[in-house]
């Protein structure tokens, strides 16, 4: 059932259930449907503190977000509606690489606590959900149909390719919404704006959300997920914690609200290479699909350096390096015809530290204090990816297919700006040691029996791959993994 507070005359005061989920975006979506279906002794509540409409100003100012010295579109960055930010991403997906799930050890940074393998059996819903015609990455299916997209790589090149697909892109607010309404063992509450845990010890007790403009509605249950994005779950925690110390495990862990994290773009320069390559969104067999160019794992590995890839987009007005240079014989070049590209990068963030979002000590008008962020960016980030666009242009030159010409200068303007992708990562990370993150394997909050996290937040490495899909991924994980239980266990 689905029951705008707004618009019901006599709102529930008290509800009981077994899990309550605060946030209605594709986390919170997918894992109170999971639950439902999989569940049917089980009742679950889905607090939304938006509507199935654009959030008025007034909601909107209940979560805006104090800047540092770095900007940040943090209001284009986030929906507060059913189905949250999916109300406008671009649906570009993509599972993360296998290399992305360890870092190297000069990073300081823990492995994922999860593994690709882990993942692997929820991959394969979470692209149903998105609505993704096929699952399968290899982009050597794609070569086989289109071979003219694509360049020659030399065995053992420190090159190799990837595959985006794409999400239509579903808008989970209005795909799903009949389906949270038609299930008899969920309450989905709509401009419920969750404004307190009530906590015991290691536990929550009951989560409190009401309208603006409305009484209090009280929920109890065995466990709580915040599914609230990036931002707003890691600002309900640290008003959780309030003003504990940070030096201890879980919620009073030093890592909440830090290693705070966006994908990023750098247009490093152009290429000259065969004509009609395909690295950009292209159609295969009546689906969109993009073929990147990214490091190998074994480049990655040695170099101890961050993801990244590279997109080509066909530039004919761009002369620094002309198609007329390949017609040379003496650069060796190959028959092919030759085009000018611009080359358009997405660039792996290293966690950072010291960017974080903190708390100030004004309050919005549910009585929760405000989040300030501090956007920093690793300055291993661009040498990266320059040393990316390097091995790549050895590339080409030694195969005969191209060279590149290096343009981009990392100045201080330009890093400073430098926008987002509004990809919120880092900030409650998860780990096996508490030591090293806030949160378990499953999302739980170390020194917190029942609370949990289904968020972009957890990832403790990012990979430049979008993280929807594995956002949704690990909330069907979480799903699976409760569902697996006697009614009995859990409590
Ligand atoms: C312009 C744009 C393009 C994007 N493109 C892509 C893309 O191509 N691929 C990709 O993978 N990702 C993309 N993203 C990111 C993607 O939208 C997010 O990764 C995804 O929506 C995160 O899902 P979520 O459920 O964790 O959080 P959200 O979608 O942000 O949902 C959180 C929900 O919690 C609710 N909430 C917050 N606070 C409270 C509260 N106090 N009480 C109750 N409810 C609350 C919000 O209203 C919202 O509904 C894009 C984002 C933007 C802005």
């Amino acid at each position: 059932m689905l029951t705008d507070l707004n618009l019901t005359p006599q709102p529930p005061r008290h509800l009981d259930a077994d899990v309550c989920i605060c946030g209605a975006g594709p986390a919170g979506i997918v894992l109170a449907l999971e639950l439902a279906r999989r569940r049917p002794d089980w009742r679950i509540v889905l607090l939304e503190g938006g509507g199935r409409s654009l959030a008025s100003e007034r909601e909107r100012i209940l979560y805006d977000v104090g800047l540092a010295a770095k900007s940040y579109a943090v209001a284009a960055s986030r929906r507060r509606m059913l189905g949250g930010t999916s109300g406008h991403w671009g649906g570009w997906c993509k599972p993360l690489d296998p290399a992305d799930f360890t870092a190297p050890a000069a990073w300081s940074v823990p492995d994922w606590p999860v593994t690709l393998d882990d993942l692997q059996p929820y991959l394969a819903s979470a692209h149903v959900w998105c609505e993704i015609p096929s699952n399968r990455y290899d982009p050597d299916e794609v070569r086989a149909r289109q071979p003219q997209r694509f360049l020659d790589l030399p065995a053992g090149s420190p090159v190799a390719e990837h595959l985006f697909r794409f999400s239509p892109p579903t808008r989970f607010g209005a795909r799903y919404a009949d389906e949270l309404a038609g299930q008899s063992n969920l309450d989905g509450l709509l401009h419920a704006n969750l404004f307190a845990l009530e906590r015991r010890g290691d536990r929550i007790v009951s989560a409190s959300a009401r309208a603006l403009d409305g009484k209090p509605v009280r929920i109890s249950a065995r466990r709580f997920v915040l599914a609230q994005g990036g931002l707003e779950t890691t600002r309900t925690l640290l008003n959780l914690r309030g003003d504990a110390s940070d030096d201890g495990e879980g919620l009073r862990s030093p890592h909440l609200g830090r290693y705070f994290a966006d994908h990023y773009g750098v247009s490093p320069g152009t290429v000259l290479a065969p004509a009609e390559l395909g690295y950009r969104r292209m159609a295969d067999q009546d689906t969109a699909v993009m073929p990147v160019l990214a490091p190998s794992p074994g480049a990655l590995r040695q170099a101890g350096r961050q993801n990244v890839c590279l997109m080509l987009a066909h530039d004919p007005a761009d002369d620094s390096l002309p198609a007329s240079y390949a017609t040379h014989a003496a650069l060796g070049f190959s028959t092919r015809a030759f085009w000018s590209y611009r080359a358009q990068m997405i660039v792996e963030p290293r966690p950072h530290p010291e960017s974080r979002i903190t708390l100030t000590d004004t309050r919005c008008e549910l009585g929760l204090r405000r989040a300030h962020l501090d956007w920093r960016l690793h300055p291993q980030d661009t040498a990266s990816a320059l040393a990316f666009f390097d091995d790549l242009g050895t590339v080409l030159a030694q195969s005969g297919q191209g060279r590149t010409r290096l343009t981009y200068e990392a100045t201080p303007a330009r890093l400073a700006s430098v926008n987002g992708a509004n990809h919120h990562l880092g900030t409650v990370r998860f780990a096996h040691d508490p030591k090293d993150g806030v949160a378990d394997a499953d999302g739980r909050i170390h020194d917190m029996e029942n609370l949990y996290v289904a968020s972009s937040a957890l990832f403790p490495r990012y990979g430049y791959s979008n993280p929807t899909l594995t956002i949704v991924a690990l909330a069907i994980r979480l799903a699976s993994r409760w569902a697996g239980e006697s009614a009995e266990a859990g409590t």
